[in-house]
């Protein structure tokens, strides 16, 4: 009842088993990237079994940052991989989780439409998760379906059973199940254990799904040996069992898949004709990653340090933006407490300084210590969202004379409150939610994709070479324009505003008095792939580099 002609032509299921963190998204991402290439319309989705409704309330230490889509999604950090692999962007039909699932299934009973049904995991819940496949691969070749988690979770039991009936009511011949598992190298026999694998494919079994391709993730490559073995105990041809060991590079990983054919057995499977991928833009990432011509260091003043997928797209980020100039970027996560207690001694050898996102007051000060640090000494700084907004305040605070300027989030009721909601700029204000600016149980958010219209002859303009840029946003604090006036006069520029009913809100600032000092209220990292890097980007590693050779 659920299919119609639109859907995508081909599935394939991603699966996990034996342990977690093997590289599902990215594996899914390359393999997208491959059969993108080979001239498929390609789009990837990634079903999350955990409850939370999205990711957007979670810690960033437990399953890394929370990525926003084009159309203000907040996602697993997986969509992230997809867009940067991909040239399909991703948007709020890409990305689902049990919660969401259950809770539009609980809307749905609510309002009487299951006519005075039983609602039941099967066939309510999987009705639903299969309305969501369906509905995300809507006009593509193929659609690549990443399952969360490890085969044997309670929790993803409905995920895989949804997947097992669309076989049967799609067809074995337009799915594609695969299996990615690791295949441990155990040092003091020097051998790989195949083991582990066997299990994992016979607890899929033991829910009716049998894999049509198992990649092995090892540490050493899977003999030919190994990989018969496996395909014996596991039910599956020869040719269908693929490797891939561990990398220094993600960006490799199309170029292994395609030098195994897993493509090739992919199409050939589909009974696909298509013409052999080009791979040769990963190639040229690849060489340029091997081969760069100079190194910066760069640091990230955060709160989440101790865990790098927190800040993955920025990472990433600023990895491209170091292809683009041929500089590796070593990349410094500095926890901001640190600068709280022990001073700025930890920022002394760094060509560059970046404060991200973030939530919350933990570490702040030690932030705009940093900025002044960095506006102080003219050290190439890159402040995002929070960055941004810690520098205005440090601004504020030490060259506009605002001595106790802070953020809303911070101090309810600071003297000088130069970041606040819009409801609070001015009581008199009585602000409601718009189109763009949605509502949610943990307060009001800015979230995706939002115009910014940039001043010309400013640093911004020229770096984007454009007047209008649509960049994604994901925040509830915004300048305030009661104090905007005051502390540019005091020689801080706007460069980017964007415009909401009768608000113009700060989107860029900029210092000219340094060689580069730039805050943007919107997440830029959201818009950088290795093939395509972002402007900011990729004059701010340009700028750290400039400061290096000044500095030697
Ligand atoms: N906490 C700040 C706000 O909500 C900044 C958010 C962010 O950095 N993404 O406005």
């Amino acid at each position: 009842m659920i299919f119609n002609i639109k859907m995508a032509k081909y599935y394939i299921f991603i699966t996990g088993g034996v342990v977690s963190s093997l590289g599902k998204g990215i594996t899914a991402a390359s393999l997208g990237s491959v059969l993108e290439s080979r001239n498929l319309k390609v789009t990837l989705m990634k079903l999350d079994p955990y409850i939370n409704v999205n990711p957007g309330t979670i810690s960033p230490i437990q399953h890394g940052e929370v990525f926003v889509t084009e159309d203000g999604a907040e996602t697993d950090l997986d969509l992230g991989h997809y867009e940067r692999f991909i040239k399909t962007k991703m948007s709020k039909k890409n990305s689902f989780t049990s919660g969401k699932i259950y809770s539009e299934v609980l809307k749905n009973e609510r309002k009487g439409f299951y006519l005075g049904s039983t609602i039941q995991v099967i066939p309510h819940i999987t009705n639903e998760i299969k309305k969501c496949i369906i509905n995300a691969g809507k006009g593509f070749d193929i659609l690549l379906v990443e399952i969360g988690g490890t085969v044997g979770d309670i929790e993803s039991l409905p995920f895989l059973e949804s997947i097992r009936q669309m076989s049967i009511e799609i067809g074995k011949n337009k799915i594609l199940y695969i299996h990615l598992t690791l295949v441990p190298y155990l040092k003091i026999s020097k051998e790989v254990k195949t083991k582990p694998t066997q299990h994992s494919v016979k607890e899929l079994l033991s829910i009716g799904i049998q894999p049509d391709i198992l990649i092995c993730r090892s540490e050493k490559n899977v003999s030919k040996y190994e990989k018969s073995k496996i395909a014996l105990f596991c039910n599956v041809p020869k040719q269908a069992v693929f490797s891939l060991k561990n990398t220094n590079s993600i960006y490799k990983i199309p170029i292994l898949i395609k030098k195994q054919g897993l493509d090739s057995y992919v199409c050939d499977r589909f009974c696909i004709k298509r013409p052999e991928a080009d791979l040769s833009k990963w190639k040229e990432v690849i060489y340029k990653q091997k081969n760069p011509l100079g190194n910066v260091n760069i640091g990230i003043i955060g709160k989440y340090t101790e865990l790098p997928d927190s800040y993955r797209s920025l990472i990433s980020a600023l990895e491209h933006a170091g292809l683009k100039n041929r500089l590796m970027i070593n990349i410094q996560l500095i926890n901001s407490k640190k600068i709280e207690s022990l001073g700025i001694s930890c920022l002394k050898n760094l060509h560059a300084i970046l404060i991200p996102g973030g939530f919350g007051y933990r570490g702040v000060e030690g932030k705009i210590i940093a900025a002044k640090y960095s506006r102080e000494k003219k050290i190439p700084y890159f402040g995002i969202c929070l960055g941004m907004q810690v520098a205005l305040i440090e601004f504020a605070r030490n060259v506009t004379g605002l001595s106790e300027a802070n953020s809303t989030e911070f101090i309810n009721n600071c003297k000088h409150p130069v970041i606040a909601k819009i409801s609070e700029w001015n009581k008199s204000i009585n602000y409601l939610n718009k189109s763009n600016i949605s509502s949610n149980n943990y307060s009001t958010m800015r979230l995706g994709n939002q115009k910014c219209h940039l001043t010309k002859g400013s640093l911004a303009f020229k770096i984007y070479n454009n007047s209008i840029i649509l960049e994604r946003h994901r925040h509830r604090y915004e300048v305030n324009n009661i104090f905007i006036e005051k502390i540019k006069f005091s020689g801080l520029s706007v460069s980017g505003w964007a415009y909401y009913d009768n608000h113009k809100l700060v989107e860029i600032i900029e210092y000219s008095n340094h060689p580069w000092f730039v805050g943007s209220q919107f997440h830029p990292e959201f818009n950088s792939t290795p093939r395509n890097s972002h402007p900011l980007f990729i004059s701010f590693v340009k700028a750290a580099f400039d400061f290096k050779n000044k500095n030697i």
